[in-house]
């Protein structure tokens, strides 16, 4: 690794300046950029993290740490020097954690009743869990418990389906219109076909697409091993008594799946009752949040799955799902919840939701009891929330609101840097002064008023920092607006010791700012603003 690279980000992370760092100070700021201790992408990182001793407290030099961050390829240096698509996680994550913990009051809604095994969960349970394109993760409340997916099974089954079958095909046997009735209505559009892939018709002709030439335990591996692909991991669970409840139960999906066969809506030779049977199990599928993220994730990242960087879907796949998640995903409340929140999404009445911000992050929420209309009521509290916080609807783009950007974009990343350095700088703050270094700020950028760090560390008497300046090579004599210098600053607020480590320091030159510049003002701030 070039040492270039690597050097800023080691003093960065050496806050006590003996140029050594920990096993320990790497993993914590990983954590703190969202990257897990389980991430795949990081295993050789582990491995030459082990080969260090695996002690925590383990000493790491320069040299070492540029092979270690080698090993973590461009993502951790990336991570480190807050370039991933959430810069500042933790502070995301600090949001989340408050609105999770607001919604958690909430106890409104029912458990769904018509499966007798939906009807026997823990209604207290609450999952949030989050994973942005750059595979950045958060993981709250009862994020490692399973639940069965139910309709968030739908999306999996038609991006299947268009993918073995191309969109033309499919939409021969579904249309793409929200149905403007219950996800279970014995109801087929004008052309005899389900109204769209997101309700009960469309769920059971997508799964009559998948793989029909096999048999149903080929089937079902297959859409076991595709979910495992898109959740990043091993291959999910299954529930077998929600199975059995299910199919026991399934009247209105046995009727649907009649009517259709009677109008010529699926396939030639489609076997309704492996359909179903497809279906039902698809609905059974177990996932935490954690899992289901991951999968949201893949969608948000064009169908690459951010934590293995494997290519699932096509990214028209992908593009076609979300529009109709966008437009049907929310059972009869989806309009409603496109206008109000503005995600594609798509619940299950097992209380999960997954929902998308296309090219950030994926999002999935669980928690059992559900609204009038099938949703979970806190993960649609929660969303209601996220996007009165966050700029995550889709025409947010178009407001000049106050909402949080989580995309800090480069511009408001230097601003905000320089304003960092600035008032660091006017306290005396080193380790700020080297993060900042760290992420490739320059402490020579000044202020609108062409006030620099060295200015406010010089007036405000702190030693130290100055010293750390100018050990960090930045210009000496820069001339502020009012054309001072920072040794002038420090011999007119007294400051000996400044004056003469400013003046045994050799001049490089001014900052090609014109010295003959009339000042603007005859106000001389002291102080950063
Ligand atoms: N398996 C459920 C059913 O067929 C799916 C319902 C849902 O989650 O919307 O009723």
């Amino acid at each position: 690794m070039n040492t270039q690279i690597s050097e800023p980000i080691f003093k960065a992370l050496d806050e006590s300046g003996k140029g050594a760092v920990t096993a320990k100070d790497i993993q914590s700021r990983l954590a703190q950029a969202g990257l897990s201790d389980d991430d795949p992408r990081l295993s050789a990182l582990r491995d030459r993290l082990a080969d260090c001793g695996n002690d925590p407290a383990k000493i790491i030099d320069a040299a070492t740490f540029a092979e270690i961050l080698q090993a973590g390829q461009s993502l951790v240096e990336r991570a480190m020097k807050e370039e991933l698509v959430i810069p500042q996680f933790s502070v995301f994550a600090e949001h989340l954690r408050t609105l999770f913990d607001e919604v958690k009051s909430n106890r409104s809604g029912d458990l769904a009743s018509y499966i007798p095994q939906l009807a026997r969960v823990e209604p207290e349970q609450f999952a949030v869990s989050v994973c942005t394109v750059d595979g950045q993760r958060l993981n709250l409340g009862d994020a490692g418990q399973l639940f069965s997916v139910q309709s968030s099974c739908k999306p999996i089954l038609y991006c299947g389906a268009l993918e073995l079958c191309g969109g033309d095909y499919v939409h021969r046997h579904m249309g793409r219109e929200p149905s403007g009735m219950s996800f279970n209505e014995l109801s087929l559009n004008n052309a005899g076909l389900p109204h769209n892939p997101m309700i009960n018709a469309g769920g059971i002709m997508s799964a009559s697409l998948w793989h029909p030439e096999l048999p149903m335990a080929d089937r079902f591996d297959r859409l076991a091993h595709l979910i495992a692909t898109l959740s990043g991991g091993s291959r999910p669970g299954f529930d077998n008594a929600i199975f059995h409840s299910e199919r026991d139960t399934a009247d209105r999906n046995f009727a649907l799946a009649h009517y259709m066969r009677e109008v010529g809506a699926f396939p030639r030779d489609t076997d309704i009752f492996k359909a179903l049977e497809l279906f039902f199990a698809a609905c059974s599928v177990e996932l935490t949040t954690e899992r289901l993220a991951n999968i949201a994730a893949t969608f948000a990242n064009g169908g690459i799955c951010p934590p293995t960087g494997i290519r699932v879907f096509t990214d028209s796949t992908v593009k076609n799902c979300l529009s109709m998640m966008n437009s049907c995903g929310m059972y009869d409340y989806s309009g409603e919840f496109a206008f109000r929140v503005g995600m594609p999404a798509k619940s299950g009445v097992s209380g999960a939701i997954f929902a998308v911000v296309p090219n950030v992050l994926g999002i999935a929420l669980w928690s059992p009891r559900i609204d009038s209309y099938g949703n979970s009521a806190r993960g649609v509290a929660f969303l209601k929330r996220l996007v009165e916080t966050f700029n995550f609807h889709n025409y947010d783009s178009l407001l000049d609101s106050q909402k949080l950007d989580p995309r800090a974009r480069r511009q408001t990343i230097e601003a905000n840097a320089t304003f960092s350095a600035i008032n660091a700088a006017s306290r005396g703050d080193i380790s700020e002064l080297k993060r900042l270094v760290a992420y490739g700020h320059s402490l020579d950028r000044a202020d609108y008023d062409g006030r620099t760090p060295l200015h406010l560390a010089s007036v405000e008497g702190h030693v130290g920092a100055v010293r750390f300046l100018l050990a960090q090579g930045v210009e000496k004599e820069p001339l502020d607006r009012w054309e001072n210098t920072p040794l002038a600053d420090a011999q007119q607020a007294g400051h000996e010791r400044i004056v003469e480590l400013l003046a045994r320091s050799k001049s490089v030159g001014t900052r090609g700012r014109s010295k003959g510049r009339k000042p603007k003002s005859e106000h001389r701030p002291r102080k950063a603003a």
